[in-house]
């Protein structure tokens, strides 16, 4: 019995991967729907009938429950649960993040979930809530290090056993506790405390405390976004190299009256549509859905399909190398989205070291394309670009004979030689109409040829239009313009 994490592709910091717990394994990137016994709305058989490999129950509810404390530890929670594949247990640091306190020990709880044959074990770790202080942020993370410490000693080298990572809102502490959770060797690592942040929607926040904890751990680990399981934010959270997600939303928000969709929220009392594919949504009509005496239920499977079938789609970007675009799209969906979106890109230059090289494609989408890892990694490779006397970079397709050397320019990426024209992102990008800011991106390409080529004289031929432009962005360069 042991954790095993294994990458099958890769988009951004996106992975495909397979996750095998003792027995039991599940694809990746992967939704585990939360499973409270006492209130099923929907039953873990029929979540394997949606496709779900994998799912998350609370260990402290199993501990504490007089309907099913005796039952789990004799039948296990498999059996109890009724479902074979992968079950997670959480220890009860979720009631402690609530309630302040809880009547388990680390040890307690670490034992039963052995007990009941948990396929990933978490330990008693402290939530630090996003307004703590760094003392008290460091002091709490100093006792989650300890008790994953015994936790370790008590399961033994081949134990599934959860680090989680935490570490408040300081980045160097979320790195450093990644670090030492991955030199425990640890293989499934929850980031946790961040529901607080997702709750608000401080997206900026928890794209800089996730790309810390990143930044320490391995990058071996499976990454566990603990506690988020609202689809408007997974293509984000995947993009920053999350693997796994777990969901109480689908229930939580149904039993609110709320229908998800993956640009937000909604009201099923202001709805009269339902703007959904799922067949919930097809054997109803709006009005039929808020008049059902089953409407909970019938919500919470809405809730869940759509949030499975956003897994979906981004495992199918991830294999298609298009998961920039379904971040751009899901992002635009809210501003705090947007910001978290933006706070992503100026990341990119840690993020193109675990994208691939070559994509489906690259759609320019407005400015923010022009800081996306692929434009960043282009800006690069210009460095190795031959170099002659006297170069042309002509932004009119023209021909000239006086050069050594005539490179073509594509903007947002800037100067190409032939060779490339075929090959990512220059043959593969579509774009619009030149715009500023993607002349300005491609512009710092043609600096950066001049930088690494100083026994270049360049020169650039472009449309009159963009002459100031160019002047202004590149002054080193003569400018030439087309026809004249
Ligand atoms: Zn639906």
């Amino acid at each position: 019995m042991a954790i095993f994490f294994e990458v099958t592709a890769k988009d951004i910091a996106g992975r495909l991967g397979r996750l095998k717990a003792g027995e039991k394994t599940m694809r990746t990137p992967a939704l585990l729907p939360v499973i409270n016994p006492h209130l099923q709305l929907i039953t873990p058989s029929e979540m394997k009938g949606m496709g779900v490999e994998g799912l998350i129950t609370n260990a402290y509810i199993f501990y504490r429950s007089k309907e099913f404390g005796t039952q789990v530890v004799r039948d296990g929670v498999h059996k109890t649960l009724d479902f074979d594949g992968l079950i997670m247990t959480d220890s009860g640091s979720f009631q402690l993040s609530v309630y302040g306190e809880v009547e388990v020990t680390n040890r307690d709880t670490l034992s039963f979930q052995q007990s009941i044959g948990s396929d990933i074990i978490v330990p008693l770790d402290i939530p630090t809530p996003p307004d703590a202080d760094r003392k008290r942020a460091g002091d709490e993370l100093g006792i989650t290090m300890e008790r994953l410490r015994e936790a370790k000693e008590i399961l033994g080298p081949e134990g599934n056993l959860a680090g989680p990572v935490q570490g408040g809102l300081f980045p160097d502490l979320r790195t450093r506790a990644g670090k030492e959770v991955s030199d425990l060797g640890i293989a499934f690592c929850p980031i946790g405390a961040v529901v607080p942040l997702m709750e608000s929607y401080r997206y900026k926040d928890l794209v800089r405390v996730v790309s810390a904890a990143k930044r320490g751990l391995s990058p071996a680990a499976c990454v566990h976004l603990f506690g988020a399981g609202h689809p408007a934010m997974f293509a984000l959270a995947v993009a920053m190299g999350c693997d796994i997600f777990d969901s109480a939303a689908y229930a939580l928000y149904a039993k609110d009256g709320r229908y998800i969709t993956t640009w937000g929220s909604l009201h099923l009392s202001e709805l009269s549509e339902l703007p959904c594919t799922c067949e919930v949504c097809r054997q109803h009509s709006a009005r039929e859905l808020q008049e059902s005496p089953d409407k909970e239920r019938l919500l919470a499977m809405h809730n869940l399909l759509v949030s499975l079938g956003e897994i979906s789609r981004i495992r199918q970007a991830i294999t298609d190398g298009t998961l920039w675009e379904l971040v751009d799209d899901r992002c635009r969906a809210h501003p705090e989205l947007l910001r978290g979106y933006r706070e992503l890109l100026t990341h990119s230059p840690e993020l193109e070291k675990s994208d691939r090289v070559s994509k489906r494609r690259f759609f320019y989408r407005g400015n923010e394309s022009c800081s996306r890892t692929e434009v960043f990694r282009y800006h690069d490779m210009i460095a190795r670009f031959a170099g002659g006397s006297r170069v042309m970079i002509d932004m009119t397709g023209g021909d000239d004979q006086e050069f050594d050397l005539i490179l073509s320019f594509k903007p947002p990426f800037g100067p190409y030689p032939q060779e490339l024209r075929e090959t990512f992102p220059i043959g593969q990008s579509e774009i619009p109409d030149w715009d500023r800011e993607m002349m300005v991106s491609g512009c710092l390409g043609i600096r950066r040829y001049m930088e690494t080529h100083p026994e270049s004289r360049v020169t650039v031929r472009c449309p009159a239009e963009w002459e100031s432009l160019v002047s202004e962005q590149v002054p080193g360069a003569e400018v030439m313009v087309h026809g004249i």
